[in-house]
């Protein structure tokens, strides 16, 4: 492809449910979107197995495949889907300018960023080296892995308690290590955990070490915090459930976020603090986080990203 500038009226950022509803809606409106997908096409739901709260489908689906059908969807208006890594953006000056994989440049008159987030590592440097070999952030994906084993996660919010029942029910025994003496999950959540017997609750736990031969993982070396007392509990498969970081670093210094990097848009709104640039999914909510509520919000963008064009249009920016 020539690396000749290119001028688009939208261009959406990120291609998980956000994303695609708001090329969906914009490509029906006839702005002609551009989409650049971002390293993982599909987005969070490309890593999880069944999807059985997204309206329409009775029977569940699998998380890739319900974005195939979200792809296909959008592109059946005319969305150009492009595989591709926003790296830089200016939004100084219109058109905004957006650098694709440091090289090509594309100007837009509205930007739609959909990019989502990802999810958060300890930070040991065990926890790098067993990644994909034992060490997982992702139970539903790489549960199925360690069937009939034992295994631990680490976290005690609703993600962690509801990795850790689906876990319990293909291993034979789940550690929980929770670093505080209660949970953060709620009452319901923390009483299936409680309720389920092949889960060992380890308060007061931190995570010292994951242990390995060189290639697996064999163990884990966990402090209580209180007393100061270690142990190692033999498992095969660790897996990491504390949260998730929003993928906003390339807007630091360009757009409003809060100290923990959420983008913040406006009440009832996808409106950023620059105009023609609207934000909306997980990239902007970090209190819902449903494929729904992301879609959502992708519709509301694609909207306003209409409104804002018409008015231009006529002169009233
Ligand atoms: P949360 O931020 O709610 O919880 C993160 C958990 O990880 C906390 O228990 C926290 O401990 C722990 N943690 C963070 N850092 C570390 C660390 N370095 N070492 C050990 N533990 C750590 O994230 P979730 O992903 O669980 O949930 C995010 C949002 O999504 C929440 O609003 C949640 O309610 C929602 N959600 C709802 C679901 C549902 O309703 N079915 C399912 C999944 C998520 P501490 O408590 O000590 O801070």
């Amino acid at each position: 492809m020539s690396q000749e500038n290119e001028h688009v009226q939208c261009l959406i950022i990120g291609s998980g449910p956000a994303g695609y509803t708001a090329a969906i809606y914009a490509a029906r409106a006839d702005l002609k979107p551009v989409m650049y997908t971002g390293m993982v096409p599909g987005g969070q739901l490309t890593q999880t197995t069944d999807v059985e709260n997204f309206p329409g489908y009775p029977d569940g689906i699998m998380g890739p495949e319900m974005m195939e059908d979200f792809r296909k969807q959008a592109e059946r208006f005319g969305t150009q889907v492009r595989f591709g890594h926003v790296s830089k953006v200016d939004f100084s000056s219109t058109p905004h300018k957006v650098i694709i994989d440091e090289e090509k440049t594309v100007t837009a008159d509205t930007v739609i960023i959909a990019t989502g987030a990802s999810a958060k590592w300890l930070g040991l440097e065990s926890e790098q080296k067993y990644n994909g070999f034992g060490v997982s952030a992702c139970a539903v994906c790489d549960g199925f892995f360690f069937k009939g084993q034992d295994v631990a996660i680490v976290g005690a919010g609703d993600t962690a308690a509801e990795e850790a029942t689906y876990l319990a029910k293909l291993c034979k025994k789940v550690h929980m290590l929770v670093r505080r003496d209660e949970f953060r999950a709620s009452k319901a959540m923390q009483n299936r955990v409680l309720n389920t017997p092949n889960i060992e609750i380890h308060y007061n736990t931190d995570t010292e070490e994951i242990l390995g031969d060189g290639k697996n993982v064999t163990g884990v070396k966990v402090k209580n915090n209180l007393t100061n007392e270690t142990k190692v509990l033999d498992i095969t498969g660790f897996f990491v459930a504390i949260g998730h970081n929003p993928n906003t670093e390339i807007f630091k210094g360009i757009l409003d976020m809060d100290e923990t990097g959420y983008l913040i848009t406006q009440a009832d709104s996808t409106k950023t603090n620059i105009p023609g640039v609207f934000a909306c999914g997980d990239a902007q909510d970090k209190l819902w986080r449903q494929a729904v509520t992301a879609a959502g919000t992708g519709c509301m963008a694609a909207l306003e990203a209409e409104r804002y064009l018409a008015a231009a249009e006529h002169g009233s920016h």
